[in-house]
Parts: structure tokens; sequence; C-alpha cells
């Protein structure tokens, strides 16, 4: 395999950028020896020729043969392709933003996946201009990790639309600043506790083309290792937890694990709350890569619960009103976790690993209100 974690049971995932390429260009030039397969399984189980296929879920999308480097093809040091997990291409997806919701925040975004995907979203919405009108505000806390923001953003087309708020704290920017008033749309994909990651392989930052300065280090460590520490203690898939760069811990109790939820589930629940009170945002998608309801639906249910929310209008995005490619996708919230609200469940998309489909495990939800749904003053 080309690198550490190229997993089992999974495509590598391929984000064709939009800004730079199509779909059909990248079939003719960096995959014109790879055959088109009539399932996903075929690319997955395949292990004597390449294959490719388009996904039909999230445009874009392509799954490929593991073990092939893609990291040396030109597609991938010009930024024409980007290595990502199908889950993680839901929220840019599901956000949707269009010309008519103004600016767009993502709030926790180094390496800068999910920005580098808005950007292409405006893009694909108005692609007879050269950039789209609207800005992206790109916050990420970690000033370290925002420099690899800038590098992506910068490779992948996008600086132009994007602000970037380096070593910028989300949490601390005024909604009613003059400069967010025309943010109508918010992606929000916080530091989680990372058990739905399948392996250090969807760490795109540790695998940056050299060009633009991944770390070698990083890059080159085999997760071989890490497996090999989880087999000794013979921890359960739950137990282990990933911080934003990919290191590993693992939480011997599950005391230990619930207050580690807790104190997670509150940090994102306060984001959530931020978001809502943006005065012209109408759309905001809530994202994280874990497996536990208690990052996930409860989240989502307390956040619709919140005064904030009541105040304005917020409610959640029912499947019905998504995107088609989400809508399709049949992996739901979990009811129980929504205290048996269909609508809520329903509108809630989730992945498993090792399903089958593969990808990582994942979660996302979207909230939405009318314009001028404030009920009342604060
Ligand atoms: N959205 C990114 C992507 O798709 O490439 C991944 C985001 S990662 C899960 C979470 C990021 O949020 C980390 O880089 C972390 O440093 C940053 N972060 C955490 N709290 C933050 C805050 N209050 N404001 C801004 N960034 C924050």
């Amino acid at each position: 395999a080309e690198a550490a974690g190229d997993a089992e049971g999974y495509p590598r995932w391929v984000r064709v950028n939009a800004l730079k390429t199509t779909v059909e260009e990248q079939l003719e030039t960096t995959f014109k020896n790879y055959e088109r397969a009539s399932t996903l399984k075929e690319v997955i189980t395949t292990k004597a020729r390449q294959a490719i296929w388009v996904d039909p879920h999230v445009p874009n999308l392509l799954a490929v043969t593991q073990g092939t480097a893609l990291f040396k093809t030109e597609a991938y040091t010009s930024g024409k392709i980007i290595l990502q997990d199908k889950a993680s291409c839901f929220p840019a997806y599901l956000l949707d933003p269009r010309a008519e919701d103004g600016d767009v925040i993502d709030a926790c975004a180094a390496p800068g996946n999910k920005t580098t995907h808005l950007a292409a979203v405006l893009h694909s919405h108005r692609p007879e201009f050269d950039s789209p009108p609207q800005t992206v505000y790109a916050f990420e806390k970690d000033a370290g990790r925002a420099k690899t923001l800038e590098k992506m953003v910068t490779i992948a087309g996008s600086r132009k639309t994007t602000k970037i708020g380096p070593g910028q704290d989300f949490l601390r920017v005024n909604p009613q600043d003059q400069r967010y008033a025309n943010v109508g749309a918010l992606l929000l994909d916080p530091s989680c506790s990372g058990s739905g990651i399948v392996g250090r392989d969807s760490m795109p930052e540790l695998h940056l083309p050299e060009a633009i300065g991944a770390s070698k280090k990083k890059a080159a460590e085999p997760s071989k290792t890490l497996k090999r520490k989880h087999e000794e203690v013979a921890a359960p898939e739950e137990n282990i937890l990933r911080d934003d760069d990919g290191n590993e811990t693992i939480v011997k109790s599950e005391k230990d694990l619930q207050s580690r939820l807790e104190a997670l589930a509150s940090f994102q629940l306060t984001l959530v709350l931020h978001a809502f009170r943006f005065p012209r945002a109408t759309k905001v998608t809530y994202s994280t890569c874990s497996i536990h309801a208690e990052e996930n639906e409860s989240v989502v249910m307390k956040a619709l619960q919140s005064d904030v929310a009541q105040r304005r209008g917020w409610r959640i995005l029912k499947r019905e009103d998504q995107v088609s490619g989400l809508r399709d996708w049949e992996v739901r919230g979990l009811s129980e976790a929504c205290d048996g609200d269909k609508d809520i469940a329903e509108g809630c998309i989730r992945s498993y690993k090792g399903d089958g489909r593969g990808v990582m495990g994942f979660f996302v939800a979207g909230f939405v209100r009318a314009p001028g749904d404030d009920l009342r003053e604060e």
C-alpha cells in the first residue's frame, strides 16, 4: 500500500476538485487505466487490477482501489484531486450554500477539507463566474493547524474566496460584528472523540503533497504500531478516542469515557448555540467523526430545545428537504436518542465503519430557519 492507514474493506475516496477539473477529465487522465466497476464492492475487494467507481450520493466523488500511487500524481500535487473520506464530504454538500445564502463560516476549519469543498460547492452553483461573490470565513483556533489550512486552501485554488482567521477561536467571534452581517450559512465540524475514524489515513493533513510541506515523519508512521497497542490492551472500539491530529488514547473505564464525552458534548453544544446567533444565518450543519450519541443526536436535541433555537425559529433540516444524495442515504440517526421524534432521527445522517459502505463512522445534521423567524428579542 502506498501509505500507512490503507485499511482493509475500504476504497480510497477521491474528491474531484470542481474548482480545478472535472470528473470526466480525471477519468480520461489520472484514472485512464482504471476499469469502471459496477459496484463499490468490486473496488474494495479487487486485488489484481485498478478499479474505479463514481459515487451515486456525493457529486464529484470517486472510489478507487487502494494501494495505487495517487500521492505521486500531478492531479494530487496540483490540488485537482483531494483525498477525503466520503462521509467527510457530507457536511458541505448538505449545507449547500448558494448565492442567496450570502457569506459562509467554516467554524473549525483545519486542515481544510470542508473549507475547500465549500468553495467548490459555491463555484458549482455559479460556474460562469471566475470566483463566487461570497466569502468563506474559515476559523481555526490552533495556529499551527491554521498554517496547514492556508496551504490546503491555496493548493485547492480557493484562496481568493476564503478568509482565514488564524489562531481565531470561533467562540470569541462576535455574531453582531458587521463583518459577519451577511453570513447565511455555517458549517460546524468541531473537535470530537474521533471514535469513527478508521485510520490515520483519514487525516489528510498527514498526507498533504510534499510540495506544500506535509510532515514526512507523521505520514510515514505506520498505523500497525497503533493497532498492536490496541490489541495488547484489547480496548473495545468505542474506548479508542482520537484527537484532531489522529493521536489515539484509550479510555480505560466507562466512567472516564462518559466524562470525556460529556466535556466534548458541552463544547460542541456551545458551538452550535453560538452559530444560531448570527443575525442572517438560516442554515447550519453540525458534524462529528464520532459514533457516540452523546456527541451526536443528544447535541442536536439540546440545541433544538435551547432558548436561542426557540427564539429564532431554528429547526431540524428534514430528510425530505435535504440534497438528493443525502436524502437517499439510508443510514439515519438513532431514534431512541431523539426521544422517538421521527423527523429529527430521520433528519440526522450517520455512517458506521465496517458496514460494507466503505466509509468512516460519521454524523451530520442540518438546522434551518426562515429569515425573519425570530419570535422574540433576546
Ligand atoms: N473541518 C476540518 C476538515 O474537514 O478538514 C476538520 C476539523 S477538526 C475535526 C476540528 C478543528 O477545530 C481542529 O483543527 C481544532 O483545532 C479546531 N477548533 C477547536 N475548537 C475551535 C474553536 N473554538 N474555534 C476554532 N477552531 C476550533
